[in-house]
């Protein structure tokens, strides 16, 4: 691991590394993971790491206490400052580089002249009622770390909320070529969320703080009961704090995940914040809530069973199996069709742009359709069979199918197979399965199924080399490589029928939806 306190230093080194990495043998190039905190690492800090880790082959981490985004009376001087212990954290967790400026070398004092100014609406709401000027510091300090570190992708904790729609709109707005990352809040047994100011709390504070979660649970308890009304649930947050005296609430309140914009009710998604003093300390936590129906990720291995797996639990439980197959094949489609070499990465980046897939659900076998016409057989000639796999490793073409996959996926009901769905597509799905088989096993099945279509007898020894590489490629290449989800549940189909793994998943799923009723019971 390296460690670099000045730009000069981080820049050189990552052209060198650019350089020596070797454009990769299915299409992509090594991809750069950057994760920007403001050090005193903790177990919410490691999850983006390793989120981060997986996915890229270099990881950036800044630490900078950032001096843009604290207010005159706020804890600057105060904030904890742990560099050898995070450098120690890095190392462990794969980091391959800390960017650890200065504030001279950052140009933050005195402070810089040119600013990010995001949308003013977004910044005057939740903390930004106390925190003058805190999210333009921020924007402006994490738009400079992008441009130096030039990352593909950027993580940020869900834990901060407003910052993340704040940057995630900035992105849009100035088309910064970085994927931002949202991740998920990583909390304490007692439910308080990890920050690096819960330094400040006293044993007797923290054990005060965990009514903060408690508060949000109740709330998300009355959601999956029904509620709907903003003004309901955000007192039933009201009512767990108020048990707690010395807890002082800033701001409880719900407003749209993405704008920020205040809701009365909440139809598809809320996201509800809050912030109080505890003390001479601030916290803030949130929770969304999301009124969908559950989404079940099935991932593994080529050839152990995962579509026809998928398509029979879809069809059991009444949800909708969401072909992204048949999505890349609509999409090659789509590319021959307009007489584009498959290979004109850049063109077929246009078109993936312009191609809207949509399935027809009302019909026994879906209709799949592009910008509104029926191709559901024009995709399953063999000619877009011939070149389906070209199109799909490319990384523009993931990338944009992978958002429409998400927005098919708004308002669940669905079963989607793959190798990175759950970690990837959906990974805040709601039951996600990671089904595998031994090689031996799979190069069994496999010869069966060339057997049952008349094929030509295939050597099981030749067979089980083919799934071997096959499983290496699939882990290692850049594109959506194979992943198991650590909340995954794993089951091995060894000596399971397809009706066994079916009736494990129905159950699984079964189990799920029933324990989340009786939370919402439980209030
Ligand atoms: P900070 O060092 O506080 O600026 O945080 C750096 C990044 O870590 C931000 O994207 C935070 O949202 C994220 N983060 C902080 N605490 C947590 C947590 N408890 N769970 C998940 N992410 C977190």
């Amino acid at each position: 691991m390296r460690l670099f306190t000045t730009v000069a230093g981080l820049r050189c080194y990552l052209k060198s590394v650019q350089k020596k990495q070797p454009v990769a043998t299915d299409s992509a190039e090594s991809t750069i993971g950057f994760v920007p905190t403001m050090g005193a690492l903790h177990t919410g800090h490691l999850s983006l790491i390793e989120r981060a880790r997986q996915e890229n082959q270099i990881v950036v981490v800044s630490i900078f206490v950032n001096p843009l985004q604290f207010g005159v009376n706020e804890d600057f001087g105060r904030y904890p400052r742990t560099l050898e212990r995070d450098r120690a954290l890095c190392e462990q967790a794969g980091v391959d580089v800390i960017f650890a400026p200065t504030v001279a070398e950052m140009a933050t004092v005195p402070p810089i002249q040119t600013r990010v100014q995001p949308p003013a609406e977004m910044m005057s709401g939740l903390c930004g009622v106390v925190r003058p000027g805190h999210f333009e510091g921020v924007a402006t300090i994490v738009t400079k770390f992008f441009n130096l570190v030039q990352p593909d992708r950027a993580y940020f904790g869900q834990k901060d909320a407003q910052q993340l729609a704040i940057l995630q709109q900035v992105v849009r707005d100035l088309n910064l070529p970085v994927t931002i990352v949202p991740c998920p809040i990583v909390r304490e047994p007692s439910g308080l969320a990890l920050s690096s100011r819960n330094q400040y709390l006293s044993d007797e504070e923290r054990i005060k703080a965990s009514a903060l979660y408690r508060g949000l649970s109740q709330a998300e308890k009355l959601f999956r009961s029904g509620e709907r009304v903003s003004a309901t649930l955000v007192q039933a947050v009201k009512q767990e704090l108020e048990k707690v005296p010395s807890l002082q609430p800033e701001y409880i309140e719900l407003v749209d995940p993405m704008t920020l914009k205040s809701l009365d009710t909440v139809t598809d998604e809320g996201l509800l914040a809050l912030a109080a003093r505890l003390g001479s300390t601030r916290l803030i936590d949130n929770t969304i809530l999301r009124d969908r129906r559950p989404i079940i990720a099935i991932d593994g291995p080529a050839g152990a069973g995962k579509s026809t797996v998928a398509r029979s639990v879809a069809k059991q439980l009444g949800l909708f199996y969401l072909d992204t197959g048949a999505m890349y094949r609509a999409l090659t489609w789509f590319v021959l069709e307009a007489g584009v070499d498959l290979r004109d990465e850049p063109a077929v980046a246009e078109l993936a742009h312009q191609c809207e897939i949509d399935f027809q659900t009302d019909t026994a076998i879906p209709v799949v359709l592009v910008n509104g016409q029926d191709v559901t057989q024009a995709i399953r000639t063999p000619e877009v069979t011939a070149h389906v796999s070209t199109i799909a490793a490319q990384a523009a073409v993931r990338e944009a199918l992978v958002k429409q996959q998400q927005s098919y996926g708004r308002r669940g009901g669905i079963v989607v197979d793959g190798r990175d769905i759950g970690t990837h597509v959906f990974p805040d799905a709601e039951v996600k399965i990671y089904l595998t088989a031994s090689i031996q096993e799979r190069a069994r099945r496999r010869q069966l199924d060339l057997k049952s279509m008349g094929q030509p007898a295939a050597n099981l020894a030749d067979l089980e080399q083919a799934i071997f590489e096959r499983d290496r490629k699939d882990s290692t290449r850049t594109i959506s490589p194979l992943r198991k989800a650590s909340d995954a549940i794993e089951i091995q189909s060894d000596a399971m029928s397809v009706a066994d793994v079916l009736n494990t998943i129905v159950t699984l799923y079964q189990e799920k939806t029933a324990s989340l009723s009786l939370d919402s019971l439980e209030i």
